[in-house]
């Protein structure tokens, strides 16, 4: 999950504001927000970190049974990307009564309950679900909690998690954990900023010889020249 993402679809019928949460989770516009059901035809797939856990989300075309054919082709895709999902956010227009409420597993689902700012309609009182407005910002903290509370188990805190990690890896990141001390030495001693960039850098390609930015020969001298390896 931490290579890959937690796959997270955002579910949910025309209209109730899966552009308007993709965007406000991204932080930019990413997705046609539009007053037209029906206006996002294609899958958006983009990854946003929630405390430490990769989520990868994605957007589908609305949830809606169409004669159109470019929407039914997005439709049986939702179906496909909903199976695949590990976290399913079913958005729900919660200023107006229920209607067409999925029944998906629990464990891997979260009801998001959205224009709340237009008021909550009587008829979701009873269920359970994160109170949101995409338009307010409304119930960001609580979505965040929800989502760890899925991935981890309501009771794991962040500061129990421990990731396991090969040794080329902890090197690595030891590296730029000294790099980053040292860049931050040379900022207090009022060093130029040329000086303090090129341990920001090194720190940089630290990290990414963990993620794989940097490229095979590079990574396999560091590996001949720092491990013992068998012939
Ligand atoms: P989608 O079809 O589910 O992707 O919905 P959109 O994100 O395109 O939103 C549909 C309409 O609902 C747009 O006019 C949005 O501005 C509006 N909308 C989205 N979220 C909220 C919200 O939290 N409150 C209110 N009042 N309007 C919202």
């Amino acid at each position: 999950m931490l290579r890959h993402g937690l796959r997270t679809v955002i579910y949910g019928a025309p209209n109730v504001g899966k552009s308007s949460l993709l965007n406000l989770l991204l932080g930019f516009d990413r997705a046609i927000v539009s007053e037209l059901p029906g206006t996002t035809r294609d899958t958006i797939e983009e990854v946003i970190n929630i405390r430490g856990i990769p989520v990868r989300l994605i957007d589908t075309a609305g949830a809606r049974e169409s004669f159109d054919l470019v929407e039914s082709e997005g439709i049986r895709r939702t179906q496909r990307q909903v199976e695949q999902a590990d976290l399913v956010i079913q958005v729900v227009d919660g200023s107006r009564p229920p209607v067409n409420l999925q029944d998906f597993d629990g464990r891997k689902s979260l009801l998001l309950l959205n224009k709340c700012d237009l008021g909550a309609h009587p008829e979701w009182r009873e269920f359970e679900g994160v109170r949101f407005s995409c338009t307010e910002r409304l119930g960001l903290e609580d979505l965040n909690q929800s989502i760890w509370d899925r991935v981890m188990g309501a009771k794991v805190k962040l500061a129990d998690v421990r990731v396991a990690i090969n040794a080329r890896h902890q090197a690595c990141l030891q590296r730029a954990k000294q790099l980053l001390a040292a860049g931050r030495r040379s900022l207090q001693d009022a060093k130029s900023p040329e000086f303090v960039s090129i341990e920001l850098r090194e720190a940089l390609d630290a990290i990414g010889e963990v993620i794989g930015k940097v490229d095979t020969e590079d990574l396999l001298g560091r590996i001949f020249s720092e491990f013992c390896i068998g012939k």
